[in-house]
């Protein structure tokens, strides 16, 4: 190890090599919560593209596993150094390489915070929608290679709709381009889009092209309050249907906005089976029709009351829910299912049913335009019978929600947590296919091995 450390830092320098003390805080990711760690026989945090490939390479050279990290916010154990390696840590590539506010395009390094990506663009008069929850850690490389989502995917697309050109650190340590400055590119195959979401296990990325869209003039947040699922669920369909497009269409089942009711930015309501979270954006006259429809539909499904509390609050709520839930017991194990939207309610009923089979509180929220549900288990951390049944039960919403016609990751990806249900859930064909790709651009399976793959290849 001493070997691998000071040839390492004869690339990156000591700047590029974390202290002793440091090294823990690189052997995992927001899986923690579930006591998944790694190990890892280095960490680097090269200072450019330059630098990811010379590292490659030597790695390449050495046989040595090489796992690519963002923030480490994951929520699949994908940064997570399961067999040990070396850590490629991306934050040092933090610098904003251009901002085109008349052409809507902004060029980054990988390793930008998402919050930073969006300060940005507000300050340029733009907007870059995809909201991943832990936007002051995540990183944009880290977004692109898990296609995150967030509630503002339902009418604007993940990560991966958002960007159009990527610099890519590829095996055995090159630098190649894909994507280009043209607005349609049908040049060849789409290894951008293979890039997109293939969670370090193809090549690593360190640049990053995205669109970014004008700032809309004018938002209202909604939240409209239901008694009854089946309710809500016709609801959502009724708004699906009617072509109004808002920029969130969320929800909130009763259980999971009971645990976070005492912050919630308006009055809440007391006894709900679901609420539904909008937002609605655009000029200001068409975001009042389109709340003025939004009213009258919820009237016609039994709304027990809509209010309109600021955005901003709204939505800092939301992404404090998951903190809120996990307050309940110390613990949670979550996992971000998806659904056909029309399923939505059959998939909670079942889910809730699972919970009482195993003996755990179970909650869901997500988002419910997209199908995504967070299916939750609460659990005492301490507990390992507990840990044992929320992982069991997960393993059977992961087929629920195959039997539904949908997928057992809308947004966090494979990881290290799904190899299984991937394997359990993906035709013969299709995992030939996923290998084939593999091989292709990782022969030696060098790259972030053991992830974002079916169990039998680990
Ligand atoms: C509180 C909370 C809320 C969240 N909410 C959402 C949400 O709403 N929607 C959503 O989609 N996700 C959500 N997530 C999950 C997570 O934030 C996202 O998956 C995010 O995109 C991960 O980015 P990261 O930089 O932290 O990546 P990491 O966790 O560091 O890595 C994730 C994966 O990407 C790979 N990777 C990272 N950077 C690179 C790179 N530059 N090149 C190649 N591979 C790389 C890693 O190897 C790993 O496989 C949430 C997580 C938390 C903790």
């Amino acid at each position: 190890v001493q070997g691998l450390r000071h040839d390492l830092s004869a690339i990156v320098g000591d700047e590029g090599m974390p202290s002793e003390s440091e090294l823990a805080t690189y052997c995992h990711d927001a899986t923690i919560q579930r006591g998944l760690r790694g190990r890892a026989d280095a960490v680097v945090r090269p200072a450019d593209a330059r630098q990811v490939a010379r590292v490659l390479a030597y790695c390449y050279e050495q046989q040595i596993a090489l796992v690519p990290r963002g923030g480490g916010t994951g929520l699949a154990g994908g940064a997570t150094p399961v067999v040990g390696g070396v850590v490629c840590s991306l934050e040092r590539l933090r610098s904003v390489l251009e901002i085109q506010p008349a052409l809507w395009r902004m060029r980054v390094q990988a390793g930008l915070t998402t919050a930073a990506v969006h300060r940005l663009a507000r300050e340029n008069g733009l907007y870059f929608a995809p909201d991943p929850g832990a936007s002051e850690l995540s990183q944009i490389g880290g977004n692109a290679a898990t296609n995150a989502g967030g509630p503002h995917a339902f009418k604007y697309g993940s990560t991966g709709d958002l960007v159009s050109e990527l610099e890519v650190v590829l095996a055995p340590g090159e630098i190649a381009h894909f994507g280009s400055g043209a607005v349609k590119d049908a040049c060849g195959y789409d290894l951008r889009g293979l890039l997109v979401g293939s969670e370090g296990t193809l090549g690593v990325i360190t640049e990053l092209t995205l669109r970014l869209l004008p700032a809309p003039p004018r938002r209202l947040a909604m939240v409209l309050f239901l008694e009854d699922r089946g309710a809500a669920q016709r609801l959502l369909l009724e708004i699906l249907a009617s072509g109004l497009r808002p920029a969130v269409l969320d929800f909130v089942d009763g259980k999971a906005f009971a645990a976070a009711a005492g912050t919630f930015p308006a009055s809440p309501h007391a006894e709900i089976g679901m609420a539904l979270l909008l937002e609605l954006d655009g000029l200001d006259g068409q975001v009042q029709s389109e709340r003025a429809e939004i009213e009258s539909l919820a009237a016609q499904h039994q709304a027990l009351e809509v209010v309109c509390p600021p955005a901003r609050p709204l939505w800092r709520w939301r992404d404090g829910l998951s903190l809120a839930i996990s307050a309940q017991r110390g613990g949670k194990i979550s996992e971000d299912v998806a659904v056909p939207p029309e399923r939505l309610d059959q998939a909670i009923g079942a889910i809730y049913a699972l919970g009482e089979s195993y003996d755990l509180p179970a909650c869901t929220w997500g988002h419910a335009g997209d199908g995504i549900v967070h299916a939750t288990f609460m659990i005492e951390p301490s507990c390992a019978s507990q840990l044992e049944r929320a992982l069991a039960a997960s393993e059977e919403v992961f087929d629920l929600a195959h039997e539904l016609g949908g997928t057992i990751t809308g947004e966090h990806g494979v990881g290290w947590t799904k190899r299984a249900a991937f394997q359990r859930h993906t035709a013969k064909a299709a995992l030939r296919a996923q290998r084939q790709i593999k091989d292709a651009l990782d022969p030696k399976g060098l790259l972030n091995p053991h992830k974002n793959c079916p169990l039998e290849n680990s």
